[in-house]
């Protein structure tokens, strides 16, 4: 999602009169997008800005993302991340749209005068409405919905982006095609709650997102390839969506579903408002409807008042579930959320230190299996980066439609294609492989 959002901060910027540098030493203009999902993930935030504000003093800081709750500068805004003196400026993700008047004060010799009210004042849909600047033009994310609805015990987010809004199916389409027209090959639609979408939010009807990723699939004909949506939650995946990705043209054999937990009661002290056997359900339905659709998730280990015969049914969960990747967070408290408040529960973190490890294993056992499976099998890849390696070859990886990675060689850079590879090898979660007939020639496309 932040990546996404940077797109479009990017793009404002360069309609502004800005020019993108990859170098960090005498810059302008600093815009930091910040994540506040976890306590670590801010103090590194800050570290980094005090940094660049250290190695640039005469640069103007400003810093969006989940951390701020009020747009401005210190003449305009009361947000308490102002207090830190190396940063000039704060804009909520959603007054994007606002930054050309915001860094008027603050560049004075820089002409704003068309770019002052030229993209509208800040608000989601005016967020919506800029066309982002995409770096990848193959590969590219589209926020359908902002905010969240959920507020698990663990999460800062709805506090910080606020309740859900959706886009109107007809703008998502719009922004979708366009980027296809450009040559995009996947397509990743974005939400906190990806899959309580609904339709610009006037819909009473069902099963919104599901026709959104029917009207989505028809772009297949213009060029698209893939569409996948992150991140789901298990709440909102109805049948009607495992039955429309069984028929679409674009959809992939790989789902993300964070579970968070496999304890009943861990998930009722997270207010999951889901259990484990809602879960399973699920899985044991997609896998049924889409054979080899392999499966990932998000796990927190260590969320407090978790104990020994709870760590162990999340591990019997994990075994059962047979995950090809889990992202896992140790639990760490985040401010001015409920679990916050459970200190007597916390739990030491050298214990969950060894229950991180433990589940990992547990994890990659699992993975590292279901890729072995892949050896022989031929896979297709979307090749995201291809460097000159040795004897004037390319090095590529890619991504195959199950989300794996994959790394091979050819004669001729294929960033951006879509290429069958012989799978040859399996090193824990990478694979690597080979063109079909077992050569590095350049393959005709
Ligand atoms: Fe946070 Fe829960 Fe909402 Fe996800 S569903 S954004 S974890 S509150």
């Amino acid at each position: 999602m932040n990546y996404s959002d940077s797109e479009r901060v990017a793009k404002i910027l360069e309609q502004s009169g800005f020019t993108k540098t990859e170098n960090s030493k005498n810059v302008d203009l600093f815009i930091i997008n910040t994540c506040s999902v976890k306590q670590k993930a801010e103090n590194k935030a800050i570290g980094k800005i005090k940094k660049y504000k250290k190695d640039n003093p005469n640069s103007v800081i400003a810093v969006t993302g989940c951390m701020i709750r009020q747009t401005g500068d210190r003449a305009t805004s009361k947000d308490q991340l102002l207090k830190h003196d190396f940063i000039d400026i704060v804009f909520r993700i959603e007054d994007t749209a606002k930054l050309p008047k915001i860094l008027e004060s603050h560049f004075i010799d820089h002409d704003f005068s068309d770019f002052r009210n030229k993209f509208g004042n800040g608000s989601i849909e005016n967020y919506f409405h800029i066309v982002p600047k995409v770096d990848n033009i193959f590969q590219v994310f589209v926020p359908i919905m902002q905010g969240c609805d959920k507020f698990c015990s663990y999460c800062i987010v709805p506090f910080t982006r606020g309740r859900e809004i959706s886009r109107p199916i007809e703008e998502v389409f719009v922004e979708c095609d366009q980027l296809v027209e450009n040559g995009a090959k996947e397509i990743t639609l974005l939400g906190q709650n990806v899959n309580s979408y609904t339709d610009g939010g006037t819909s009473s009807e069902e099963k919104c997102f599901s026709k959104l990723l029917e009207k989505i699939d028809t772009l297949h004909e213009k060029g698209l390839s893939r569409l996948r949506f992150s991140s789901p939650h298990p709440q909102d995946f109805t049948d009607d969506v495992i039955e429309t990705l069984v028929k679409m043209k674009t959809s992939c054999p790989h789902i993300h579903l964070p579970v968070q937990h496999g304890a009943d009661s861990m998930l009722k002290k997270m207010n999951r408002n889901y259990t484990t056997e809602k879960y399973e359900g699920i899985i044991r339905k997609i896998r049924k409807a889409i054979p080899n659709c392999l499966i990932t998730t998000d796990i927190i280990v260590g969320f407090p008042s978790e104990s020994e015969e709870e760590f162990q049914v999340l591990c019997d969960f994990a075994e059962k579930m047979k995950f090809s990747f889990a992202f896992t967070s140790i639990y760490s408290h985040r401010k001015n959320t409920p679990a916050e408040k459970m200190t007597d529960e916390f739990i030491e973190d050298v214990v969950k230190k060894e229950r991180f490890h433990i589940f990992d294993d547990i994890v990659k056992k699992h993975a590292f299996v279901q890729r072995e499976e892949f050896v022989g099998k031929k896979l297709e890849v979307l090749v995201e980066k291809s460097s000159p390696s040795k004897d004037g070859l390319f090095a590529h990886t890619g991504r195959s439609r199950e989300a794996l990675e994959v790394w091979f060689e050819s004669g001729r850079p294929l960033k951006g294609k879509e290429i069958d590879v012989k799978i040859t090898k399996a090193q824990n979660y990478v694979l690597s492989g080979v063109l079909p007939d077992g050569t590095k020639k350049i393959p005709i496309i």
